[in-house]
């Protein structure tokens, strides 16, 4: 075929959808989108299982040392009963009794932490798978990402490579032509050149091309698709 501003225009217009399909490529890079969305599920769904564990766990602390500590404070009354310290046997008998209710007070408590750590069990299970979770999910995403980012860079490599050829194929093309065609893709975006199929459509929209306008366009005239608007181009079958 006749090297035509239009033939001109169609190299220019199969670089910029080679360009445009890098472009989407490094969009669509996987950077973890979906294992994002699993670990906030995964948060939300147990965290009331996981705060549950974390208050439970500061009770029986509290609780078990509460208890020590009342037997700490059982011990000392015991040893100053034993070393005589009190003579007045109201006096005795009232810490006799000080220690014995501190000693079941104490027995009381570390019960009670007992039955919330038994209570907590189911919680503790849940919180727990959540947290293995949460850390694969993790490891997950941040591989996934560094993929994308080494993927991402090479793209971009090629985006760069293939830009630079861009200037050449613009030169020999007709001013109002290519002027036409930018303002296009400023407007449309890529592709803003379509083919004309065989069975005389455009190739990007699908609508009828009148015989005509098919014609026109083979005759090397610049043309649009009345519907999408892009400027029509035909490849003049081989054989
Ligand atoms: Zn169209």
């Amino acid at each position: 075929m006749e090297d035509s501003g239009l033939y001109r225009l169609y190299r220019l217009a199969q670089l910029d959808r080679e360009l445009h399909g890098l472009r989407r490529r490094a969009k669509a890079l996987d950077v973890g989108r979906d294992e994002k969305a699993a670990l906030r599920r995964i948060t939300t769904e147990a965290g009331p299982a996981i705060e549950r564990v974390r208050f439970g766990q500061r009770e029986i602390d509290r609780l078990l040392t509460s208890a020590d500590e009342r037997r700490a404070k059982a011990d000392d009354f015991e040893r100053r009963l034993y070393a005589g310290e009190f003579v007045n046997p109201r006096e005795v008998e009232d810490y006799n009794k000080e220690v014995k209710l501190l000693r079941e007070k104490a027995e009381q408590e570390e019960q009670a932490a007992y039955d919330h750590e038994a209570a907590l069990g189911p919680h503790l299970n849940q919180a727990r798978a959540a947290k293995r979770e949460v850390k694969r999910l993790k490891a997950l995403i941040l591989q996934k990402k560094e993929a994308a980012l080494v993927e991402h860079g090479a793209l971009e490599k090629d985006f760069e490579a293939m830009r630079g050829r861009r200037p050449e194929l613009t030169a020999p093309i007709p001013k109002p032509l290519l002027d036409s065609y930018e303002a296009l893709r400023g407007r449309i975006g890529d592709p803003a050149l379509s083919l004309v199929t065989e069975d005389l459509r455009c190739g990007e929209c699908g609508v009828p091309v009148p015989e005509r306008v098919r014609e026109a366009v083979a005759r090397d005239e610049a043309l649009t698709c009345e519907n999408c608007l892009r400027i029509l181009f035909w490849v003049v079958p081989t054989e």
